[in-house]
């Protein structure tokens, strides 16, 4: 296929970051961006060599030279837009979470599978070599069979970031819905085992306003019996990353590896002793672009598809609820 062409839907920071490079980086060609405010769309356009901007979304998708959108606005908008752009025959790579509830969810992934385009949502974690080490030593055996697993992403929210996350609970804020769904995706794709059951408690380490979490603690039950643990946050400055799956013949100890870079390692312990899993680092995004335009042209799917976005978040939004209310919560992973 020949280059595909971008319109951007959200002058956000994992835009300008990192997913303007990894589009350019697989040879795509970013076209158009739209923000709600056009000063906005304009300066945007002119810092990253965007040739057009518009505060109009039926004006960036009525264009003949769009081939797909990527839509990192906050996340109560995911939906009308990806609903538009779908309606407009542009294929979709939407962020994380894909809405804030799961019938509107299911809605955008059924109105993309509808008219035939590709949809992804965009769980960078699965992308990491990390995580892809770790998938594959699980099934391959390595450890046995998995008992436990253990993630670790409490972080700090950068202060440039300390904005709709922490107090704007109807634009889908909050530490669950922005990491715990990654965890829950990872956890899916790592042990390739779905979640049925959750128990989670929440706390405000001082960040979160308007009745929104910055920390969370949950549990998830999945289907083979493995127990998972999550530990999100956005206000600790010092912890480090992990995740870890214990298994009956083994551990795979993963660090510093629940990030946006390329890094991190993964120790595999046995009988045998200690040993570092070979790890060939790559760009997440680069790699989650690249997927997604392969499955555009014919090959493959996306690293994660709009079915995992509506998964993960499925669990995400039951973790929510376990906590609200103190008890353990069933997992629906109905597409
Ligand atoms: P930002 O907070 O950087 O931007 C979100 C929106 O805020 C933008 O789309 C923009 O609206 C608006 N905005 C930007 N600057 C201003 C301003 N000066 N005044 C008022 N509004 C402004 O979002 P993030 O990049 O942190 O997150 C965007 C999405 O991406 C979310 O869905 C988030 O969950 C997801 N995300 C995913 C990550 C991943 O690794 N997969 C990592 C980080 C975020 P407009 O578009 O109208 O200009």
């Amino acid at each position: 296929m020949s280059t595909l062409r971008w319109g951007l839907i959200g002058t956000s920071t994992i835009a300008a970051q990192h997913m303007i490079g990894a589009i350019r980086a697989n040879g795509g060609e970013i076209a158009a961006i739209m923000s709600a405010s056009a000063d906005r769309a304009a300066t945007f356009a002119r810092e990253h060599a965007i040739p057009r901007s518009t505060s109009r979304l039926d004006d960036l998708l009525g264009s003949d030279d769009i081939d797909a959108v990527y839509i990192s606005t906050t996340n109560e908008l995911h939906r009308d837009q990806v609903l538009a752009a779908a309606n407009a025959g542009k294929h979709v790579l939407c962020e994380k979470p894909l809405s804030l509830t799961l019938d509107d969810a299911r809605a955008m992934v059924a109105r993309c599978r509808e008219r035939g385009l590709v949809m992804g949502t965009n769980h960078h974690l699965r992308n990491a070599a990390t995580h892809r080490a770790m998938r594959e030593a699980i099934k391959a055996g390595r450890i046995g069979r998995p008992l436990f697993a253990r993630v670790f992403h409490a972080v700090y929210l950068p202060p440039h970031l300390q904005g709709w996350r922490i107090h704007k609970p109807e634009a889908g804020g909050g530490v669950i819905l922005d990491i715990t769904v990654h965890d829950a995706d990872t956890l899916r794709f790592v042990l390739d085992d779905e979640p049925v059951a959750v128990t989670a408690m929440t706390s405000q380490g001082g960040m979160g306003r308007e009745n929104l979490e910055d920390g969370v603690m949950g549990v998830l039950r999945f289907a083979s019996g493995l127990l998972a643990q999550c530990h999100d946050a956005f206000t600790t400055r010092y912890a480090t990353t992990g995740f870890e799956v214990h298994g009956d013949a083994g551990s795979l100890i993963g660090t510093d590896c629940m990030t946006q870079m390329p890094k991190g390692n993964v120790m595999l312990r046995t009988k045998d002793g200690e040993r570092q899993l070979s790890i060939a680092h790559e760009n997440l995004y680069v790699r989650s672009v690249r997927l997604f335009q392969d499955a555009v042209a014919g090959r493959g799917s996306p690293a994660a598809t709009g079915e995992d976005g509506i998964k993960s978040l499925s669990v995400a939004l039951a973790t929510r609820e376990a906590a609200r209310t103190g008890r353990e919560t069933a997992i629906y992973l109905k597409v």
